[in-house]
């Protein structure tokens, strides 16, 4: 079992002079908060900041984050507060410490959002001190390994955050040893089946491997020293099983189809022996001409340096070679935290690292664009979009470098140069021909942009810019645009309902009256009560009403209410749109109806969208493809629910059945959805759907809820020869 004394020792170690009076506050003071408290395992929870803390001494990082390591679980465990911390350890102890706490007070918040809203804190956070993310880091690398005594849910969430947010920050940060094992570990959670196939599978090969790599590390050493350049030592491995499984799903090959399973590492004392070595590879060794690859002369964002290399050995064994200097090796594996070693004193020397100029550049980018800054959801998908490496570079026409992520368009490019340059955007061309805005950026494209003066972004955008730049921009216009719709539409309606309560609106906007009600209701101004009637927040009547002569309003009230009764009614039977199995909060008498883009349908997780003049439209959030660029508007977003004994009619779903083509497999599919009682209303196949012995069939059933759809979909599975089974998102015609 871990103890105090083991981490204070490797502290002492690489730094003699440090302040471990400091360290062994900090831990008598973890010990006494974290008394009698347990860890799932039924371990002392105390073992968990030990353990944090050795991973940060591991890293050889300054007193105060092994500190912080220790102290880091304690104001979300116990009566602690903040003050406490900054008021025995000092302020740097303390925000590091803050940095890594949840936020406590989330109110009705769902698990995403609340896991948003802590993911932004810390990352704000580590804009100013990035050792915050080296504690959080070695807290999630600590989790993760102890992670098999939580329930398999939970177990899933956090080993998903871990593969799309810790392992990529860890990557970004150029620290691949963590990064590594976060991302096996994740992988054993999320894929199991996977993971053990695989596991076992590279067993049954780790011995010859073995024998290889030894065989080949000799034949190395001997051709280095044969040709006289100086080495410090040459390691050899299998690689990591989740790098492994990448491989095997992109290339879409079986494991006995990797060659390459064994990678070589040649360490040297200085850079120029890493080209003398590499000479020597080639000249024993056949190399695959487009795997060399020199990163010290071109290192990666994240400050990576080597040379990569793969060559043919004997009976065509592939292997991987990477030449490095002993530096170069501690910064690949070690990356910012390499930073502290035998270090004092705040991150401030590495407030201007390379690596964390994307962070610095995301964090600015949503001040800028305020509304953004209430949105920890989006903020989150920014964030994790800008996770990923960015590797297009592109050229302005004077020879300016623009680096750009992935699949990247002329539109981001762009707003990449400057703001204005984006919303004025009409046109580009790419190598002087005109392309359209979506095409994806080329490596070593040049780009003119065509500018016109006065144009705006065009929502459509939204469908294909990739950067949080781009994205930002253009949603604000959006929604600026709106507004300003939704302003006149309100002032509309409001000027014809006070026709209505007989009311004169000028008289209305100067009253005193009008101005209490303003300020009572939190409205800035008149516009901002237009804006809310506009998108259907606030009906006009609510605020018209207070305006209106004791003694006439039920006269008027009663001759409104019945013909607004008689309207609805004959509208929801001419349309037949009105759903009665939706409920929504707090409102009546308002048309709600299915969106035809996704047709939810009884038990799926839904939202309602304010429409203008068509009710509220309810959509599937998980599933619409809509949603998202409904959600620019979270103003007109409202809270939707099933009701639990409402109308039970059935719905129609249309599923698409991808099968083999055999005799009698309609007959055989409907059978399979009569056996289980269930109408099919319609079925068809098409001649065109025909595909090397592949057809496409499209049933449409009626379905009463997701459990009846899952029941189907399962009972069409269970047919010999199906595929797939699909459901085709929107609604039929004949619904
Ligand atoms: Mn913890």
């Amino acid at each position: 079992m871990i103890r105090f004394e083991d981490v204070e020792r490797k502290v002492e170690h690489y730094h003699p002079d440090a302040n471990l009076d400091l360290l062994r506050r900090a831990y008598i003071y973890s010990a006494k908060e974290h008394k009698d408290q347990k860890r799932a395992s039924g371990e002392p929870y105390l073992i968990h900041p030990l353990s944090v803390a050795e991973i940060l001494a591991d890293l050889k990082l300054d007193v105060e984050t092994v500190s912080a390591g220790l102290l880091h679980d304690v104001i979300e465990d116990s009566l602690t507060t903040l003050e406490d911390i900054s008021g025995f350890f000092g302020e740097d102890i303390a925000s590091l410490v803050d940095g890594v706490t949840k936020i406590s007070n989330l109110g009705k918040k769902s698990k995403e959002e609340a896991q948003a809203e802590n993911l932004r804190k810390m990352v704000l956070a580590m804009v100013d001190d990035v050792r915050v993310v080296l504690v959080k880091l070695a807290d999630r690398l600590h989790n993760m390994r102890t992670l098999k005594y939580l329930k398999p849910e939970k177990r899933n969430r956090i080993s998903q955050e871990t593969l799309e947010v810790y392992a990529p920050i860890a990557h970004r940060l150029g620290m691949s040893k963590i990064r590594s094992e976060l991302e096996d570990l994740a992988f054993q959670y999320l894929e199991p089946d996977d993971y053990k196939r695989l596991k076992e599978e590279v067993e049954k090969r780790r011995a010859p491997e073995e024998i290889f790599i030894q065989e080949v590390k000799a034949r190395i050493a001997e051709k280095l020293t044969a040709e006289g350049v100086p080495f410090i030592r040459i390691e050899g491995r299998i690689k990591r099983l989740y790098s492994i499984f990448l491989k095997l799903k992109r290339q879409k090959i079986p494991l006995e189809k990797v060659y390459d399973l064994a990678a070589i590492r040649i360490i040297t004392h200085e850079s120029r022996d890493c080209y003398f070595a590499l000479g020597v590879m080639h000249k024993y060794w056949k190399p695959f001409q487009d795997r060399i690859k020199d990163f010290i002369a071109n290192p990666r964002e994240n400050g990576y340096q080597s040379l990569h290399t793969s060559v043919v050995g004997e009976e065509g064994h592939h292997f991987e070679v990477q030449i490095r200097t002993e530096e170069m090796h501690r910064i690949a594996e070690e990356g910012i935290a390499a930073h502290w070693k035998y270090k004092e004193g705040k991150g401030a020397d590495a407030s201007e690292d390379e690596r964390l100029k994307w962070l610095r550049r995301l964090v600015e980018w949503q001040q800028d664009t305020a509304q953004s800054t209430t949105d920890a959801m989006e903020f989150v998908d920014s964030f994790k979009l800008e996770l990923f490496p960015r590797d297009v570079y592109a050229f302005t026409p004077k020879g300016k470098v623009i680096q750009l992520p992935r699949n990247s368009t002329p539109i981001d490019f762009a707003y990449a140069i400057h703001s204005q340059v984006g919303d004025q955007c009409t046109g580009a061309k790419t190598n002087g021909r005109i392309v359209p805005l979506k095409y994806q950026i080329e490596n070593g494209d040049v780009i003119e942009i065509l500018t016109t003066p006065g144009h705006k972004p065009s929502g459509d955008w939204l469908n294909f810019v990739v950067t949080s730049k781009a994205r930002n921009k253009i949603k604000h216009w959006v929604a600026e645009k709106q507004r300003a719709e939704s302003v006149e539409v309100g002032r509309k309606m409001f000027e014809k309902e006070a026709v209505k309560f007989r009311l004169k609106t000028r008289h209305v906007l100067d009253s005193p009256l009008m101005e209490k009600f303003l300020t009572d209701n939190g409205y800035a101004r008149m516009d901002d009560v237009f804006a809310a009637v506009g998108y259907g927040k606030l009906t006009a009547r609510t605020v018209l009403i207070r305006f209106v002569p004791e003694d006439q309003l039920a006269e008027i009230e009663h001759a409104k209410t019945s013909r607004l009764q008689q309207v609805t009614t004959v509208v929801k039977r001419a349309l037949r749109i009105g759903d009665d199995s939706i409920t929504i909060n707090g409102v009546d008498d308002v048309l709600v109806y299915r969106a035809p883009c996704c047709n939810p349908i009884r038990g799926e997780e839904i939202i309602g969208y304010i429409t203008r003049g068509k009710g509220i439209g309810v959509h599937a959030r998980k599933r619409c493809k809509n949603v998202g660029n409904l959600l620019i508007n979270r103003e007109r977003i409202i809270e939707v629910n099933w009701e639990e004994d409402g109308n039970r009619e059935p719905y129609a779903v249309r599923l698409s059945v991808i099968t083999e083509d055999r005799q009698g497999q309609l007959a055989a599919l409907t059978n399979a959805i009569a056996n289980i009682k269930t109408n099919i209303r319609d079925a068809r196949t098409d001649d065109h759907d025909y595909k090397d012995g592949i057809r496409k069939i499209d049933l449409t059933v009626d379905i009463s809820d997701v459990k009846h759809l899952e029941k189907v979909s399962s009972a069409l599975k269970s047919v010999e020869g199906v595929l797939e089974v699909e459901r085709i998102s929107a609604a039929p015609i004949n619904n």
